[in-house]
């Protein structure tokens, strides 16, 4: 039995985020009552007119910088002509041969934060085009319901060479698309609300050889978790039907995210069963120099930038800096509190341990964080200045998770600042050599590791009040004398 290798490419249908919908003025708003949302132009009566939304064609664009696609000055929108109940025109407004964005490329694996052990290398990006959304169909029992709030929403389309090879390597792919959109504020891709789906191909072939395989489309997949698990599936089923000495039959298929299995749908259209033709009400887009330059100056910092900032700057290890990149909220948290602090490290270590802890016990997300950066960073401030000491710098923070007020607030009303004065730490250090004769006895009979244990018997005393570092080098003094 050969060895197989899969060939897989991908179209990502992500909503871009806008104020109203592709070419009407109806809301872009999600979880409205269902058919509240329409006009005459999204319904497609006679005679309507559509308006192409500036914003989703600048979105689109900056999309496009940010995956490396050449920007083409010259496009159009071409009618997609199919009859289904989920577009009430008969045709879906799209772009056929001469798209927004032309080319582009997505870096996977290497050391971003997922599919680690993917090697780094460049997915090939064929085009990203601008369309509208069609209708939401529900199928309940025997019947189906028509929601048209989401039909014409500005919808992109973002397609891959067939560069991938693994069901990681799509996993890999979605997920770092999805935080740079997020990151450019392209779109929010909310799997939850649908603004990011996908369709994969998927084909096989015996490893060395070079022939494409038939492939098979999957529809529809509404998370990268399921695009990954289908694209499992359809490896295994197409291997296993070319050992059993059958053929893969060109078609679509759809995917049961409950069984975990693709099924047939119906035989593949092809573009010529779609009668394309160029949209006659609307004119072309041209987009001049001068804009696409000044989208260019004004583009966002990536995760991949960030990152590397964050080492570069603030000495974070890589480590850090994936883990406060990985959601854009979590950036913008620590973005905002860095620049209010002296040691970016200690900040980051305060975020990774105690606010992430405390968020994931509370169940809540950054977004709704009681502690605002600005609060963090000042608590970091006090234990950077001596205030008050690291560990009492904990409890201080978890009174102001679950009470909402400030550090000096809390520090203040709990009677918590640092112990630095020498003559009231002198005290709590000799009361511990009294009382510990036997552990001062180890000590100085050259047992070094015993001095731990009385400074923490002096923290004790002094109710975890006094200057660590300090009862140490009077310990020792007293000790060594
Ligand atoms: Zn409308």
């Amino acid at each position: 039995m050969p060895a197989y290798e899969a060939v897989i490419g991908l179209e990502t249908h992500v909503q871009v985020k806008t104020g109203s919908k592709m070419f009407c003025s109806c809301p872009n708003k999600y979880g409205e009552p269902p058919n509240t949302l329409v006009c005459p132009i999204c319904m497609g009566f006679p005679g309507a007119l559509p308006v192409p939304n500036k914003l989703a064609i600048r979105k689109t664009v900056e999309a496009g910088m940010l995956l490396n696609c050449e920007i083409a000055p010259y496009s159009k929108f071409d009618r997609k002509n199919y009859f289904y109940a989920d577009m009430a025109k008969s045709f879906q407004l799209s772009q056929l041969d001469q798209p927004l964005c032309l080319g582009g490329r997505v870096r996977i694996g290497g050391k971003g934060f997922s599919g680690s052990d993917i090697p780094e290398r460049e997915v090939r990006l064929n085009r990203i085009h601008l369309e509208e959304d069609v209708a939401k169909l529900s199928h309940k029992g025997n019947a189906t319901t028509v929601d048209f709030n989401r039909c014409s929403l500005p919808l992109m389309e973002i397609v891959t060479e067939p560069d991938l090879r693994s069901a990681d390597e799509v996993y890999c792919y979605l997920t770092n698309l999805k935080q740079i959109l997020q990151y450019g504020d392209i779109s929010d891709c909310d799997q939850e609300k649908g603004q990011m789906r996908c369709d994969v191909n998927v084909s096989v072939r015996p490893v060395g050889t070079s022939k494409f395989g038939t492939k098979a489309e999957i529809k529809n997949l509404n998370s990268i978790r399921a695009a990954h698990r289908a694209v499992e599936y359809e490896i295994w089923r197409q291997v296993k039907e070319i050992e059993a000495g059958g053929t893969i039959v060109q078609e679509t298929r759809g995917w049961n995210d409950d069984t975990g299995e693709s099924y047939s749908m119906r035989n593949k259209e092809t573009v010529d069963d779609y009668r394309y033709f160029p949209e006659p009400d609307l004119m072309p887009i041209y987009l001049t120099d001068a804009y696409i330059e000044e989208i260019r100056s004004a583009l966002p910092e990536l995760p991949d930038q960030m990152r590397e900032r964050f080492v570069r700057e603030y000495g974070l290890t890589e480590y850090d800096a994936q883990v406060l990149t990985q959601e854009k909220a979590l950036a913008d948290y620590f973005n905002q509190a860095a620049k209010l602090v002296k040691t970016q490290k200690t900040l980051s270590n305060w975020i990774q341990t105690e606010l992430l802890r405390e968020l994931s016990a509370a169940g809540t997300t950054i977004e709704e964080c009681p502690v605002t950066p600005k609060e963090l960073a000042a608590l970091v401030t006090m234990i950077e200045a001596g205030t008050i000491n690291g560990k009492i710098g904990k409890v201080v923070f978890a009174e102001m998770f679950t009470s909402g007020k400030n550090a000096k607030t809390v520090v203040e009303e709990k009677g918590l600042i640092q112990v630095s004065d020498s003559g009231a730490i002198e005290g709590f250090v000799n009361q511990v050599i009294e009382q510990n004769p036997s552990q001062v006895e180890q000590y100085q009979s050259g047992n070094p590791k015993v001095i731990q244990f009385l400074v923490g018997q002096t923290m004790k005393l002094s109710k975890g009040k006094a200057n660590p570092q300090m009862c140490l080098e009077l310990l020792k003094k007293k000790l060594d004398a």
